[in-house]
């Protein structure tokens, strides 16, 4: 459900600030399920898929020992996808106290929690921050530079004004190394744009502060921002980013889906049938949902140290 308000323009810091805590507040009102209710959720199978394409991305571009600076990591629900990987440290910021909270009970093994596990195998630092408004070098200049940055369904929060989605693209820049991946998840615009379109309901063209209400039961209902790709990637060239590349995560899920070690996750994961490629346990409206969401991976220039 889309209700644009198009002809928006740059924001006044005061109002910026007002919709950034409305959606901290919408994610950290948001606790943590159980499993039963998780099972029941009307999106489920999209909640399954979501974590197949996350994990597919880490698998795809962590190594073991890398350090992770996890943007927007809310709850924590990639630690586990992180500790497959092996990966030797991982710093998490996300807006939401609440979900800052549930994330380092879920880092420090909560005994009522559902998945009694072993500790997790590397160090975290976990944090509660604006990632698009604070100068994040600062704050992680002894923990960078990082391997691998991750924002997974998040880096749209950013576009609000353009000072937000610069300070965005300049702490992942900083705290990169020469070469290191900036992997992630946001609504696709062309997708959703059109959309709009169809509906009569857009007007705009400016490149930032587009704003759109989204509700997806059980899951969003906050204010969000278009991010125009083409813009978002010119801007990411000016930090010093290459595209390795950009897909709807339709395609995205028909070209992985082909390999056979991402079927097994699949199925493991059991977002997909038996994952032979069978999108029969999705809704038809879950898999509309998936395809409003789009996966990137860049590159940081230059050649990592010679060792
Ligand atoms: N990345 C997590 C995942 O994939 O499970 C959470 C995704 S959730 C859809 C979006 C997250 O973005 C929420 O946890 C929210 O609090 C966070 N967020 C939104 N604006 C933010 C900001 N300015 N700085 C840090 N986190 C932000």
């Amino acid at each position: 459900k889309h209700n644009p308000e198009g002809d928006a323009h740059f924001l006044e810091d005061e109002s910026t600030k007002i919709f950034a805590r409305k959606v901290a507040d919408h994610y950290s009102a948001r606790t943590n399920q159980t499993l039963e209710e998780r099972e029941a959720s009307p999106i489920i199978h999209l909640k399954k898929l979501n974590n197949w394409i996350k994990s597919v991305l880490i698998q795809l571009y962590a190594k073991r020992g890398d350090a992770v600076l996890d943007l927007a990591c809310g709850k924590g629900g990639d630690l586990i996808k992180w500790d497959k990987a092996k990966v030797g440290y991982y710093v998490g910021i996300d807006i939401a106290d609440g979900s800052i909270e549930d994330c380092r009970t879920r880092y420090n093994g909560d005994a009522d929690h559902h998945q009694r596990r072993k500790k997790f195998s590397f160090p975290a630092r976990l944090m509660c921050g604006d990632c698009y408004e604070v100068r994040l070098d600062r704050i992680l200049a002894d923990d960078a530079p990082f391997d691998v940055c991750s924002c997974q369904f998040a880096m749209h929060y950013s576009w609000s004004t353009e000072a937000r989605a610069r300070r965005a693209l300049a702490n992942v820049s900083a705290l990169l190394r020469p070469g290191g991946i900036f992997i992630g998840t946001m609504p696709d615009a062309n997708v959703i744009i059109k959309k709009l379109r169809e509906e009569k309901k857009f007007k705009s063209s400016n490149p930032f502060g587009i704003k759109y209400k989204f509700h997806l039961e059980d899951a969003v209902d906050c204010p969000e921002w278009i991010v125009p790709f083409h813009i978002f990637k010119a801007l990411a060239e000016e930090y010093d980013f290459e595209l390795v590349f950009v897909k709807n995560n339709h395609i995205f899920v028909d070209e992985y889906m082909k390999k056979p070690e991402f079927i097994e996750l699949m199925r493991r994961l059991g977002a997909l049938g038996d994952g032979n490629q069978d999108r029969s346990t999705l809704s038809p409206d879950e898999w509309e949902v998936a395809y409003l969401y789009l996966t990137f991976v860049l590159r940081k220039r230059g050649q990592p140290d010679q060792i």
